[in-house]
């Protein structure tokens, strides 16, 4: 049949850095990647949109970045940094999502500029999604300051906000222009974030790494307890391993159904929204990789010791391992369950779930056994 054939290949390339007082004149990472796209001709502009959970913390902040970035040569600082309240919250509030692409009207962001978001993953989903749907795309740069921003969110790909909600349901693929990963953000979390960030990290060395989780294992409670050079190893090794699967895994935009990454996931999606966005992201998380373990050993792949080493490693972090909204209403699906369908639309195709073959290797299956599912539940219960 007559027909003409297109193709071509898009290739993204971006840099996470590694730094701390990212904002202060003496460090040169954020000004020396902007000015080394500076163009002689004309002004580039920059517009900062910043989680005001991360401002309340650091009074002087909005003044220090209006400083930096305001001295550096080929670009121009929108008249004002935008803050908005952080946490998930934002990612429900579709009329917030416009307030922000009419910020990128009003100060001229092009294709050619930049949108910053710094803040936690929700605020950077939110900015990203922002900045992806303005001009069909303008460059965003995120500077995360969550522990879970840090290792996992605000590394990939991924931008969007919650629709009626559901989880992610509006957004974009649209990999950022540069990652600026401070250290000295951490400080100022407060304990639940601190913990919860952690499961992300738990989980890709579940699917991928088992030294890493061994790693892991060894310094759960000294994590818990503060210790940020252990928390900055986390992160980099977490963020790595993330990033080696979205470049390396073939599937970077998610066309097919496979989805290691989303190992723990399909409930803790539904969890969150159940609760009404109460429980953590990371929170709900830890609650789906211990059903999903405890599934993975009551299908005979992993074994019991190893099945318990994962629970110990969450209740070490103090993390939740069990919600009341796990069990069966009666005859019918308990309302986690029933979410499985909705995971599947989210994927499209087949329902893909990741499970554990081993520590350090997950497996994808297509079809979840209720019973089983419930006699999970059951066991993350008594072990809680
Ligand atoms: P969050 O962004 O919801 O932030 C939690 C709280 O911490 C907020 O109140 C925020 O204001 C505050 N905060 C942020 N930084 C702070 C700091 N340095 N000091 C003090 N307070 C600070 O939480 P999160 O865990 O970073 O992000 C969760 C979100 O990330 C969820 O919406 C989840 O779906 C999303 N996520 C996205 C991806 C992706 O690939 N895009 C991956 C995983 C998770």
């Amino acid at each position: 049949m007559e027909h003409i054939q297109q193709n071509f290949d898009v290739n993204y390339s971006y840099r996470v850095y590694f730094t701390t007082d990212l904002f202060t004149s003496p460090n040169n990472c954020l000004s020396a990647f902007l000015a080394s796209r500076a163009d002689q001709h004309f002004r580039k502009k920059l517009l900062v949109i910043l989680d005001g959970g991360v401002s309340a913390k650091h009074p002087h902040l909005s003044g220090q970045i209006s400083d930096y970035l305001g001295r550096i040569e080929g670009f121009q600082l929108a008249r004002e940094i935008i803050t908005v309240t952080g946490g998930e919250g934002i990612k429900n509030d579709l009329p917030l999502l416009f307030e922000l692409v009419d910020a990128i009207d009003k100060y001229g962001i092009d294709r050619h500029s930049y949108v910053i978001g710094i803040g936690g993953g929700s605020l950077l989903d939110l900015v990203g999604f922002a900045a992806a749907i303005s001009h069909r795309g303008v460059k965003h740069i995120r500077i995360p300051t969550t522990v879970l921003s840090q290792n996992d969110s605000g590394v990939g790909v991924k931008n969007g906000v919650n629709y009626k909600g559901k989880k992610n349901f509006l957004g974009a693929f649209a990999p950022p222009a540069a990652v600026f990963n401070d250290t000295s953000f951490l400080a100022t979390l407060d304990s639940r974030d601190w913990r919860s960030g952690m499961v992300e990290a738990v989980k890709v060395a579940l699917i991928r790494d088992a030294s890493f989780f061994n790693w892991i294992e060894e310094k759960a409670i000294s994590l818990t307890d503060g210790d940020m050079p252990a928390m900055q190893e986390l992160i980099y090794r977490c963020a790595e391993l993330h990033m080696q699967h979205i470049g390396q895994g073939g599937d970077p935009f998610e066309s097919g159904s496979s989805r290691p990454l989303d190992f723990g996931h399909w409930s803790a999606h539904k969890l969150e929204q159940l609760t009404n966005f109460t429980l953590r992201h990371g929170e709900a998380v830890s609650i789906g990789i211990a059903l999903d373990s405890v599934y993975s050993f009551l299908l005979g792949w992993l074994s019991e010791t190893d099945m318990k080493r994962i629970v110990t490693v969450l209740k070490n972090m103090q993390l939740p391992i069990w919600h009341s909204l796990l069990e069966r209403a009666e005859s019918e699906h308990s309302p986690v369950a029933a979410g499985l369908e909705e995971f599947r639309e989210h994927l499209g195709g087949r329902l893909t779930v990741s499970l554990l073959r081993a520590i350090g290797k997950g497996e994808e299956i297509h079809d979840i056994d209720y019973d089983l599912l419930y006699e999970a539940a059951d066991i993350c219960k008594k072990l809680q």
